[in-house]
């Protein structure tokens, strides 16, 4: 289950990450001699090798999600849900609406891949993302957690440093989660429309 959202999430946050860093350094960054711009060239592979993230994409909209009718993926939801219902920090109900997004959006795609297996999957890379988007909140929430946690061998600086990412995180990076939710939710017409002339137009 996790394969196809940490392989294709992640590799795409590569691409972003990757060409933030030149962008800090200005004009320096995309010159050779500060190497910065190499790490984005080396990035820009990873969503194309071991599986293109497309590829990805439909393997857990597919084999991942639909091949047991969304059973697994129930399960993962579940155990989120338990987590977020215990947790007290203040970007829980965040995490909580993007939960219940992606509760949603599975719906969508199940009946989407019901209706037409192959159209189906016009929805997969939304789908990919909204996970990942939701997955990277829930165990950012989790980090801090632990590194509050009796017998943490995290300092003072190191725990605050934990929280201000998930707080980045779950206010500037987690919204991303609800455009691809509207993706999903707008559906699958525009995408039924396509056939193969309208690539040849
Ligand atoms: C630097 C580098 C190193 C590599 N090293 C290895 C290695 O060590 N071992 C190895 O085995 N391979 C290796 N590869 C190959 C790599 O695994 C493939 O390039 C990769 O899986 C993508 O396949 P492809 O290039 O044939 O693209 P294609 O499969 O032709 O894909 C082209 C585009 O079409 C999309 N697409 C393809 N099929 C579908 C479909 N059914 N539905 C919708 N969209 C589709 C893809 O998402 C992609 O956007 C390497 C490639 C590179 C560039």
């Amino acid at each position: 289950m996790y394969t196809p959202i940490v392989k294709g999430w992640i590799t795409e946050q590569a691409q972003e990450i990757t060409s933030l860093a030149i962008q800090v350094h200005g004009g320096m960054g995309f010159i050779e001699e500060t190497g910065v711009a190499q790490h984005a060239r080396d990035a820009r592979i990873l969503p194309i090798y071991e599986g293109t993230n497309g590829i990805q994409a439909i393997d857990l909209i597919g084999r991942k999600l639909y091949s047991d009718k969304g059973k697994a993926m129930a399960s993962l939801l579940e155990e989120i849900e338990a987590e977020l219902k215990e947790s007290t920090s203040v970007h829980a109900d965040k995490v909580k609406a993007v939960l219940h997004q992606a509760k949603r959006a599975t719906e969508y795609c199940l009946s989407s891949m019901q209706k037409n297996p192959v159209l189906g999957t016009g929805l997969a890379y939304s789908y990919m993302m909204l996970m990942g988007y939701l997955i990277g909140a829930w165990l950012q929430l989790r980090a801090v957690q632990l590194s509050k946690q009796e017998g943490s061998q995290l300092d003072n600086a190191q725990q605050k440093s934990w929280l201000q990412s998930a707080s980045f995180y779950c206010d500037h990076v987690l919204p991303r989660a609800g455009a691809h939710f509207d993706s999903i939710e707008r559906g699958q017409s525009s995408i039924d429309d396509l056939d193969e002339n309208s690539f040849n137009r």
